[in-house]
């Protein structure tokens, strides 16, 4: 099929460079990476993916996919060879009486819990709105509700797969289980998930949520009352200890711009929980207590404003077995030189339900871990990139101590992909293996690639 061909045969578009939509196909969320396919096909269709895909395998060249472009090691944009742009593909269908929904591949968190939440029912996904469901859920997906109801990926039932052949497969539990196995923490690594069919749980509409954000020079003691108050806590409680610097904007009292600041964001899914989140409220003076019953789907937003797109954005993270007073005083130290000015670093309470699950059950290789670690640095001008990157790299390296070596993969920067296997554990043979049979030639290898060989 030629370039001319496939622009005919699409219901979508087949843009080149130049084109008038070309460049919202090929922007990421991460502005350090400025990567520019020879053609976009924004697909409409899973017909559509599967002639990108046919037409990619013949031509060569690197093939790319991008879902909601949140890759924070920008895979899912290539220089050269063929983008397929998921993001028009944006149908939500929710079956609130066998409690299910089905989304396309384009579609981001608040596009699924707009539609879930009209039932009062929810999938656990990440905290940032913008955030692809499938792209998160092919890797883990981790947010307020994963100490209850477990990661994005343990809520699938099934998902419509294109192959690297140009097949296009349902796959399920009794339908092609080892595939079905293989996207349930594998990433994009073996098709194009054009369909995804995730069962629903119970979640609000209404929680009790917010921020209790206090001075970091009492950070020590109040993340070790943190740990203690997590350990006794529900599953239905969510909290991260977010770690960032005041932004000098009136939201903020001004003598508190530019300073260090320890920000306990929190979810609890039953909204007259005041009681119990009382005790994080009297740890000293808050500069802010915005604490209230708050919709679940505005709760899943708070995020949004820290995390802009368009700055230049590197991500570093560990597993950690436990909250040690190690790993808080290195978090002490580390935070009051933080550089970059929209970075921050959190712990991120796991385990619950993400650990009632058998380690080999899925891909996901974090089951034992109780917290994870993770900065998000942020930043705006080229020539900070040395000091920023400089920076993270240290924190990272100091926080090695407190790891048990493995990773989130999602959370994988660019420069780290020998990590990948550590992100897997016991699991990475046999992702190996299901590569070798699902795609031999690697065409799918923009992504936290697992080789074939
Ligand atoms: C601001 C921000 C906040 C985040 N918060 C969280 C969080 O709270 N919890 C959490 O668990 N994670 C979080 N993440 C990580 C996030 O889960 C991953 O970056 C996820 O892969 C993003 O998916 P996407 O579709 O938006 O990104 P994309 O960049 O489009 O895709 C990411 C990867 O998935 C592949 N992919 C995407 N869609 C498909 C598909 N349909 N079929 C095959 N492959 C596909 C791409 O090729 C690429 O390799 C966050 C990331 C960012 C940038």
């Amino acid at each position: 099929m030629s370039i001319s061909e496939l622009g005919n045969f699409l219901e979508g578009d087949l843009l080149e460079p130049g084109d008038r939509g070309f460049e919202d196909g090929r922007r990421l969320w991460n502005a350090r990476f400025d990567r520019s396919p020879d053609l976009v096909a924004r697909c409409t269709t899973t017909r559509d993916v599967k002639a990108a895909i046919d037409f990619a395998r013949v031509q060569g060249g690197t093939l790319s996919v991008r879902g909601g472009g949140h890759s924070y090691a920008a895979n899912s944009v290539a220089d050269d060879g063929l983008l397929i742009d998921l993001a028009l593909m944006k149908a939500v269908s929710v079956d609130a009486s066998t409690r299910r929904v089905t989304v396309e591949g384009g579609v981001t968190c608040a596009e699924m819990d707009a539609a879930t939440q009209l039932h009062g029912l929810a999938v656990p996904t990440p905290t940032v709105s913008s955030v692809g469901v499938i792209g998160a859920a092919l890797g883990g997906g981790g947010g307020y509700l994963s100490r209850r109801y477990g990661l994005t990926l343990d809520s699938i039932i099934s998902a419509e797969v294109v192959t690297a052949d140009g097949q296009v497969l349902r796959v399920a539990d009794d339908q092609h289980p080892d595939l079905f196995w293989a996207i349930r923490g594998g990433g994009g690594n073996f098709g194009v998930v054009t369909r995804l069919e995730l069962g629903l749980h119970e979640v609000g509409p209404q929680v009790l949520s917010g921020q209790i954000i206090y001075p970091f020079d009492g950070a020590a003691d109040h993340l070790r009352f943190f740990r203690d108050f997590m350990d006794q806590a529900p599953d239905e409680f969510q909290c991260y200890p977010f770690c960032f610097r005041v932004p000098p904007i009136d939201a903020f009292p001004a003598e508190t711009h530019g300073k260090p600041v320890l920000d306990f964001v929190f979810c609890h899914q039953n909204p007259d929980a005041i009681d119990f989140v009382q005790p994080l409220r009297e740890l000293g003076e808050p500069i802010i207590d915005a604490v209230g019953v708050n919709s679940y789907a505005e709760t899943q937003t708070t995020f949004d404003a820290n995390m802009p797109k368009g700055l230049r954005y590197t991500s570093k993270a560990h597993d950690l077995a436990e909250l040690t007073d190690g790993a808080i005083d290195t978090m002490v130290e580390y935070v009051p030189r933080m550089a970059g000015a929209l970075t921050a670093a959190y712990f991120d309470p796991l385990g619950r339900a993400i650990s009632r699950v058998e380690t080999t059950a899925t891909p996901y290789g974090g089951r034992a871990t109780s917290y994870g670690f993770h900065i998000i640095a942020g930043w705006i001008e080229s020539d900070e990139d040395d000091s920023v990157l400089g920076w993270a790299g240290e924190f990272h390296d100091a926080m090695a101590a407190h790891s048990t070596g493995g990773v989130y993969v999602n959370l994988i920067a660019d420069d780290e992909t020998a990590r990948i296997p550590s992100a897997y554990g016991p699991n990475y043979e046999r992702l190996v293996e299901l590569k070798r049979r699902w795609d031999p030639e690697n065409l799918f290898s923009s992504n936290y690639n697992i080789a074939p060989s």
